[in-house]
């Protein structure tokens, strides 16, 4: 059996990841299943998937969720806060972590995961993000596996020759080309946008997801983290990354090669996809997904991404520029700004103001280290929050 602790499981990913494990009740075991503060899904998912552990990142939630348990004699360990979450990530009997939280608050388990040595399902970019070049160190020091999970990147995975690690350069790729629907916002006049509401903003075309990465899909800054994300994975620089609106989103992304070949993977736009081919990896197995429509899907369209309409995808390649901490500063100020215009205390076209100068303020430093990283993320959180205070 296949040990899986599925960190964020009561989120959209997390489902999705216990919905493809129901589906191979003889080769994979959700050992622990995590969340924020949801206690009434927890319980329901440890009841039906009974792990041996469940952790929850708020301690009067993890109190709640204990005493439920003990009421109702499930045979479930509860642990609390960031460290129970760490611990769940590193367990002797876990092969296999899916780190599915959302936000930076993601990395301190799923590093103890790649600390372990574990095969890490990441879904969690904003980890990444943050930590760059630190993640992928100790995943090679640790002799941890990073299958990709956002689906851009499971593509072009599945695209790449499995010697990328050499250099792209090395194995005759070109350019990664990272497909992007443009969200619920693709085509609305731009003297709109400073009107757009959260639930318009989470009504995605093509996909269902938690609210924030929705939001990002609306501003685009999760192509800018995505491309972010595919430097790290792939070991490459923003130049060989290129964006391109498709808005059907069959096409997940692709590959092009020196010799001129584009390898692309498509599919439904469903998670339990990607999930399940990083699960069985390098072997193939049943998803749930049904087979692709051609016929119905009929036609493919592709058009560059513009960046006045989405200022968010600009200062996210000015992020990878500058390097450093700078990547960690965007993603702090996205966080901050993208909660607010949740909490209807920002506008929606306030939320790259907030994100600019926050990066305008905070110049990046370039140490690598967690502390620093984490010290850049408190401080850019703090300086957004007195910025969006002001704004409206
Ligand atoms: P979600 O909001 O639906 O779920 C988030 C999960 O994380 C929940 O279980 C929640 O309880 C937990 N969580 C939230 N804050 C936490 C905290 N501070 N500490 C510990 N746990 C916390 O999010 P999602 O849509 O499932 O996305 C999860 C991650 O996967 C994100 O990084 C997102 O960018 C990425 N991703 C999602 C999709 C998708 O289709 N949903 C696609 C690609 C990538
Ligand atoms: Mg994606």
């Amino acid at each position: 059996m296949i040990g899986v602790t599925v960190l964020g499981s009561t989120g959209s990913i997390g489902v999705s990841t216990l919905d493809v494990i129901s589906r191979h009740p003889g080769r994979y075991r959700a050992v622990a299943l995590t969340a924020n503060r949801d206690v009434d899904g927890l319980i329901r998912q440890c009841r039906v998937f009974g792990p041996d552990y469940a952790a929850m990142a708020d301690s009067r939630s993890a109190q709640d969720l204990k005493q439920r348990v003990e009421a109702e004699n499930l045979p479930v360990k509860v642990l609390s806060g960031n460290q129970g979450l760490e611990e769940v990530a590193a367990l002797p009997e876990v092969d296999q972590v899916m780190a599915a939280i959302v936000g930076a608050a993601g990395l301190p388990p799923a590093l103890a995961g790649v600390r372990a040595g574990k095969r890490i399902l990441l879904a969690n970019k904003e980890a990444l993000v943050v930590s760059g070049r630190l993640f992928m160190e100790e995943a090679d020091r640790h002799g941890a596996r990073i299958l990709p999970i956002d689906s851009e990147h499971n593509a072009v995975f599945q695209c790449m020759p499995a010697d990328f690690g050499r250099g792209l350069e090395a194995v005759g790729v070109r350019r990664i080309l990272l497909t992007a629907s443009g969200g619920p916002f693709r085509e609305t006049p731009l003297e709109m946008l400073h009107e757009v509401t959260p639930a318009q903003a989470c009504s995605h075309p093509n996909w269902e997801m938690g609210r924030k990465i929705s939001v990002d899909s609306a501003t685009m800054m999760n192509k800018g983290l995505e491309v972010i994300e595919a430097c790290g994975l792939f070991h490459t620089d923003p130049e060989r990354v290129e964006v391109v609106l498709h808005p059907q989103s069959v096409i997940h992304s692709m590959v092009e090669y020196t010799d001129g070949s584009v390898l692309a993977q498509l599919g439904n736009p469903d998670m339990r996809t990607p999930i399940a081919h990083a699960m069985a990896w390098p072997e193939r197995m049943e998803s749930g997904v049904d087979s692709l429509d051609l016929f119905q899907t009929a036609r493919l369209d592709f058009e560059p991404p513009d960046l006045q309409r989405f200022p968010c995808l600009a200062l996210a390649y000015r992020a990878i520029e500058a390097g450093g901490s700078a990547p960690a500063i965007l993603n702090a100020a996205n966080e901050v700004a993208v909660e607010a215009f949740l909490d209807k205390r920002l506008r929606f076209t306030s939320i790259p103001r907030v994100i600019e100068e926050t990066m305008s303020k905070l110049p990046p430093r370039h140490d690598y280290t967690l502390q620093a990283l984490f010290a850049a993320d408190a401080e850019a959180r703090g300086l957004a929050e007195r910025i969006t205070a002001r704004l409206v």
